[in-house]
């Protein structure tokens, strides 16, 4: 195919920033979304890729969008290009910018939320699809750009639901690319596992009574042992990410207490307390194990201290940076080949990755964005048009290589 004309190519960069721009202003922000907008936005781009587009609905009023890009040889599995649709509030009086109008400013950066996450990827996949196509490039394998809701929240009526339905298995996807986090150096961040959210609300009962008493057995003194045994245990792994460079946060388990509740007045010693813990548990980390010392602590806390888990799930096995993963390798090549710095670590946070990770299906997480200073959920979130440009030509390559990937051979 002929090279295309500066002009054509001019005209393909500007559809793309207005297609940004005109998604960043879609307020998909919590709490209470209506995705209607959205969903029709995204109808409209398909229908200007000429590609089919499936909604769901595993939970009513969430939808999960699929743009499909059939690939040459349909039956080999595909790749899931995902990102969420969501975005999280905002305090406007702490803008310059208004957060859902997009402006673009003398830097020719767009302000706006969702600039970094991660509408930015979810319209970088489309526009990289759209040049492919306009270059008359094929690929062997199906590409489903999917949008989804509510990763914000935890995924719980998106992704964590959508990877157990029939309609995801239907998609037979081989592979899923989703989100990374924006790098202010030159090198890009890689995900590849994530750290295990455990929400433990720990309640401490005990002998109520006068507060001039000394009973035995109260609710306090069961909340002092457990403070002691979990910031003790904080202290141990904050000490570790100190004595060794190497670590990032997301290679220790951190723990917090982050709400306390219980009793009713100054004299009164209550019927119970009770503690609320975020704890983000490394893979480095035997989960079993670590159910297996908390459970100890409880015990030692006293009588009747018990566990109610807001959110826990299993452990999630890494996505493997080997050669049984070709995949990976595909990925790696086409970020060689760009002359790209690529870092693996474990995600600190939590995406929408690990349920797909959770169904055996390998996940990388990826946005292609450096040299960008981080603003993921703060004030005067912002990417520059050029940064956003080049990530479309990343894109291009990377679904080039892992979209033609051949049948693992086992
Ligand atoms: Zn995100």
């Amino acid at each position: 195919m002929a090279s295309q004309s500066t002009a054509d190519k001019d005209a393909l960069d500007t559809q793309a920033v207005n297609n940004f721009r005109e998604y960043l202003r879609i307020p998909t922000v919590h709490p209470n979304i209506n995705y209607d907008a959205c969903v029709k936005f995204l109808e409209n781009q398909a229908k200007s890729l000429d590609l089919p587009i499936k909604v769901y609905h595993v939970v009513p009023k969430k939808p999960i969008v699929i743009i499909t890009w059939t690939g040459t040889e349909p039956t080999l599995p595909s790749i899931l290009l995902n990102s969420h649709m969501d975005v999280v509030p905002v305090f406007e009086e702490k803008w310059t910018h208004k957060p859902f109008a997009a402006d673009l400013d003398e830097q020719n950066n767009i302000y706006a939320r969702g600039s970094q996450d991660v509408k930015c990827v979810g319209i970088q996949y489309l526009e990289a699809v759209r040049r492919l196509k306009r270059d008359g490039v094929t690929l062997k394998r199906t590409l489903h750009v999917s949008f989804v809701p509510d990763e914000e929240t935890g995924g719980v009526d998106g992704m964590k639901q959508f990877v157990y339905t029939k309609d995801f298995q239907n998609l037979n996807v081989g592979m899923g690319l989703d989100e990374g986090m924006p790098s202010s150096s030159e090198k890009f961040a890689m995900f590849n596992a994530e750290r295990n959210i455990w929400h433990l609300i720990i309640h401490c009962p005990g002998k109520p009574g006068h507060g001039s008493l000394l009973l035995d057995n109260t609710a306090g003194e069961k909340v002092a042992y457990l403070l002691n045994k979990f910031y003790n245990f904080r202290k141990q792994e904050q000490q570790k990410l100190k004595d060794n460079s190497n670590l990032t946060l997301a290679d220790v388990t951190t723990v917090n207490l982050t709400q306390m509740s219980g009793g009713v007045q100054t004299n009164v010693i209550p019927p119970e307390f009770i503690i609320t813990f975020d704890c983000r548990i490394t893979p480095q980390h035997d989960i079993k194990k670590w159910q297996e010392t908390i459970d100890q602590w409880c015990k030692e806390a006293g009588p009747g201290v018990w566990i109610e888990y807001e959110q826990k799930e299993d452990q999630v096995t890494p996505t493997k940076l080997d050669n049984s993963n070709p995949y990976w390798l595909a990925f790696k090549d086409a970020t060689d080949k760009l002359g790209l710095k690529v870092k693996p670590v474990t995600c600190p946070g939590g995406t929408d990755a690990r349920f797909v990770r959770m169904v055996g299906i390998p996940a990388i997480g990826f946005s292609p964005i450096n040299n960008t200073p981080l603003l993921l959920h703060n004030h005067d979130e912002y990417l520059g048009v050029d940064t956003f440009l080049k990530g479309i030509k990343i894109y291009c390559k990377i679904l080039v290589s892992i979209g033609n990937v051949e049948e693992k051979t086992e």
